[in-house]
């Protein structure tokens, strides 16, 4: 349902917060938050997650007080696929908690591709169609992060707005969009990103709306998009008018 992004010098935990509780209007059942923390000099970092059914506020309580990062990707759901409870709250994570995955939609092939990966021996925690996208993305064999969801992203069939953290791809979030919106917030030295610009106008009024079959990789001082196909698309920000 709802999806929020940052990555930058800031307190990360709290700017997610924040865009959550912006879109709380949307309505949801459930939220939940991943940090990157560590990852300096090239080395890999680890991610920690809180997540909850209920409000923005119970989340809140439940995030421990040293939870700061330099990037982290949070969501508020609204349940297509299993019933609104603290596992099945996003971001899920694959076993080795290299992968964080938040994603808006729905994936008409879920059904089919846990069948798959669950002969193959992948064992799901959640019932959710999105944790399927979390183990392709953690068995892809690309070198990149971007390549890696690239590989995934070509087994899905269905609506998604997605943000990926990986723990050993520390200074970046990708993320991309099929039929549910994902817009970029441009900052000085900062990036947001987010399903809807109410949830970062507070921040920066400097935009990029992702198209469908449109990808980006933001890092803290610069980003890129492209398509799912990996060619590079152009993409100037617009700014914003916004009655807060
Ligand atoms: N289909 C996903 C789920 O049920 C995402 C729902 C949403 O857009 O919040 O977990």
């Amino acid at each position: 349902c709802g999806i929020v992004g940052y990555i930058g010098k800031r307190d990360t935990a709290p700017l997610l917060l924040e865009g959550l509780q912006r879109l709380e209007y949307r309505g949801y059942d459930s939220a939940g938050i991943a940090i990157q923390t560590g990852g300096a000099a090239g080395k890999p970092g680890a991610l920690k997650t809180a997540k909850t059914k209920g409000r923005v506020r119970d989340l809140e309580e439940r995030v421990p007080k040293r939870f700061s990062g330099t990037a982290g990707i949070a969501h508020t759901r609204w349940a297509t696929h299993g019933a609104p409870n603290d596992v099945n709250a996003h971001p899920h994570l694959d076993p080795a908690e290299k992968v964080a995955v938040v994603h808006n939609g729905i994936i008409d092939n879920a059904a089919e591709l846990r069948a798959k990966l669950s002969a193959d021996g992948v064992a799901f925690v959640s019932e959710t169609d999105t944790e399927v996208l979390v183990h392709l993305i953690a068995a892809a064999q690309a070198e990149s992060l971007e390549g890696r969801v690239q590989e995934a992203l070509r087994h899905i069939e269905g609506t998604y707005g997605i943000a990926v953290l990986h723990a050993d791809f520390p200074e970046r979030i990708v993320v991309a969009r099929n039929g549910s919106p994902v817009v970029l917030g441009i900052g000085e030295n900062e990036m947001f990103v987010a399903s809807d610009v109410a949830a970062l106008v507070s921040h920066t009024r400097q935009v990029v709306t992702l198209d469908d079959g449109e990808m980006a990789t933001i890092k803290a001082g610069d980003y890129r998009t492209y398509t799912t196909e990996g060619s590079r698309t152009s993409s100037s920000p617009e700014t914003v008018e916004y009655a807060a």
